[in-house]
């Protein structure tokens, strides 16, 4: 079933920069999708498009069954707490809280905190034995699987990545990259901005942008699946 329906998807910037000209799209539920692209070809622009955090110009974006455009104030918040899960390349943690009282903070606005659950969502991600740490005395790839935790931790349908491992070293990039891996198993969808190839590597759909156009959308063996699936098996998303 389609998650994410794009039809002649426009946006123009005052001064008349096009950032996505008709872009059409599909996402399908449970997809590990990529978006690459060069700078300024509307990767962000469509990230921030689908987050509800901006509207389109013109042409229709429908998430979840939701016509993104037609939303009021209140609906597209609402969007933003129960629809989907925002993770960037910062983290955006409070320093003097620690890792579960951050997680229970998202928690704080979707619905109530709930110390139980979100130590769950940690535990989801690997981390349930840093739960009293602060955010310091973690590493760069511990904090991003905190946002992700974080990110997920209403169940939201659509996760969406800005450059999730911008700022990794090639270990933690990994394990997050692994994380992305088990919560794509997991049945999640997953949308990930990136200019990395070993990003990109690991989605099973590439899509790249240019000009704010679809250049090219290609279904691949991800990377690291590479190494489970048989010989001759096919990998189509
Ligand atoms: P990417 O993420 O691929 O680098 P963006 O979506 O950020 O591309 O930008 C697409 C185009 O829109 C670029 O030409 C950029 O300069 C322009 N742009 C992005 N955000 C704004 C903005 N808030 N106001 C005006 N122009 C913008």
């Amino acid at each position: 079933m389609a998650l994410v329906e794009i039809e002649n998807l426009r946006k123009v910037y005052p001064g008349s920069v096009v950032a996505l000209a008709d872009l059409m799209l599909v996402v399908e539920e449970g997809e590990w999708v990529a978006i690459t692209g060069p700078s300024g070809s509307g990767k962000s622009t469509l990230l921030h498009l689908l987050a509800a955090m901006d509207r389109p110009t013109s042409g229709a974006l429908c998430v979840a069954g939701l016509d993104l455009g037609a939303l009021g104030p209140r609906e597209r918040a609402r969007y933003r707490r129960e629809t989907v899960g925002l993770v960037f390349q910062q983290y955006h943690v409070i320093p003097y809280l620690t890792v579960l009282e951050n997680v229970m903070l998202a928690q704080y606005y979707h619905s109530m905190p709930d110390a139980v659950e979100a130590q769950t969502a940690l535990e989801k991600v690997g981390l349930g034995y840093l739960a009293r740490r602060l955010p310091s005395q973690l590493s760069g790839g511990e904090l991003q699987r905190v946002c992700i935790a974080r990110a997920l931790i209403n169940h939201p349908p659509l996760l969406l990545a800005d450059e999730p491992t911008g700022n990794l070293d090639a270990a933690n990039e990994e394990i997050v990259l692994d994380l992305f891996d088990t919560l794509h198993a997991a049945g999640h969808t997953l949308v990930v901005v990136t200019h990395d190839e070993s990003v990109a590597g690991r989605a099973h759909r590439r899509l790249r942008l240019e000009h704010g156009a679809l250049a090219s959308d290609v279904r691949q063996t991800p990377a690291g699946a590479a190494r489970q699936i048989p010989a001759g098996a096919s990998a189509g998303g």
